[in-house]
């Protein structure tokens, strides 16, 4: 009898998206050189979008959903990957044009996939997640750009959230003064428990503000955007930075450039889907080296396979803390 694999597909007719569980035949499950059978995903804010639709992430007629999987190689005709090898994928297109991670098996492209490095499981790594790997990156553009714990203060926005959480971790971890803000103050000790030395209520600065504010932080990373990132530019020390990534506020940027000509403040923004290879290696070793275990699994909730398309309603309205792993296996 042929085999099949369950796995959670879009398919896009007449404009609309229907999502639902499948089992797909080994010709189904995607195209390429290598592979996988998966162990874990994860759920992000952008599996949330993928599959409300509300911005249109499902780029093809049919398609696996899941930006991000862990798991096993069981067949390969990539010089660079052997059967047993643990992997993991992370955007490169995932859920937008090529398939991803919600599936027990995966065939891709091995030039999408990274070898895991010792010292972290499949379930670490889904743990982390597109979310924690782009903590990962943003840290890393801020370190590229000079910001080093005697800097001064970081602040970290949507602190709850899954770049938030991670993003404090790593930032404590290397002795960085950060301070966590969130819609969530009841989530206080949580964030302090992660390394966070001040939380503050993100309503500081989720309004419209002044062009030019009293200077706050050395640096920040935001995942917001909107009215957050616009205040945090305008707060920001003399020759201050920020690294971008996201949208969990709004798409807008109502901000003003007095604080770019004044203070000589930067704006850097974050790509984690085309981010390469050689990027992405590094910023797996940095987190098999710089992240606490122990703190990652103290941010993490596991959520069924079945259960993923009603929590992707829930990381839309923030009410997911943390990240999410999703056991496949
Ligand atoms: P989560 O939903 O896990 O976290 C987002 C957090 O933002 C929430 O937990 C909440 O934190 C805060 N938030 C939610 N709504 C609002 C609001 N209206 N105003 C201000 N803050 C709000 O998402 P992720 O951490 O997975 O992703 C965060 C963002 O980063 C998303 O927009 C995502 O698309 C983007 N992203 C971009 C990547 C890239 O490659 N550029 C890669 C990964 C993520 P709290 O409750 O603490 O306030």
């Amino acid at each position: 009898m042929n085999e099949t694999y369950k796995a959670l597909v879009a398919r896009r007719q007449d404009g609309k998206l229907a999502v639902g569980f499948e089992q797909l035949s080994a010709s189904e499950i995607g195209d390429g050189d290598v592979e996988i059978a998966v162990e874990y995903s994860t759920l992000n804010y952008k599996d949330g979008l993928a599959m409300s639709d509300a911005v249109a992430i499902v780029q093809k007629e049919k398609l696996i959903l899941g930006i991000d999987m862990a798991g096993t190689v069981v067949s390969s005709d990539n010089e660079r990957f052997n059967i047993g090898d643990k992997v993991v994928l992370n955007g490169y297109g995932g859920s937008e044009t090529h398939n991803g991670g919600y599936t027990q098996r995966l065939r891709t492209k091995g030039e999408y996939l990274v070898k895991l490095p010792a010292g972290i499981s499949t379930r670490q790594a889904m743990a982390i997640g597109t979310a924690g790997y782009t903590a990962m990156l943003s840290v890393m553009r801020l370190e590229r750009f000079g910001v080093v714990p005697e800097s001064g203060v970081v602040l970290v926005t949507g602190a709850s959230g899954g770049v938030g959480t991670v993003a404090i971790s790593l930032l404590s971890a290397l002795g960085y003064r950060v301070t966590a803000s969130t819609g969530r103050v009841e989530e206080t000790e949580f964030l302090k428990g992660l390394g966070a030395t001040e939380v503050i209520n993100r309503a500081e600065l989720s309004e419209p503000g002044e062009m030019m504010q009293s200077t706050r932080w050395a640096a920040a990373v935001d995942s917001c955007g909107s009215h957050t990132l616009a205040n945090v530019i305008a707060q920001l020390s003399y020759s201050g930075v920020v690294t971008a990534c996201g949208l969990a506020q709004g798409l807008d940027l109502p901000g003003n450039m007095m604080p770019f000509a004044l203070r000589n403040v930067s704006l850097l923004g974050v790509d984690s889907v085309h981010a390469p290879m050689p990027l992405r290696e590094e910023a797996w070793r940095r987190l098999a080296k710089d992240l606490d275990m122990a703190k990652l699994e103290a941010l993490t909730m596991d959520i069924p396979f079945d259960d993923v398309p009603a929590a992707a309603g829930k990381i839309l309205q923030g009410q997911i803390r943390g990240r999410a792993v999703v056991k496949i296996a």
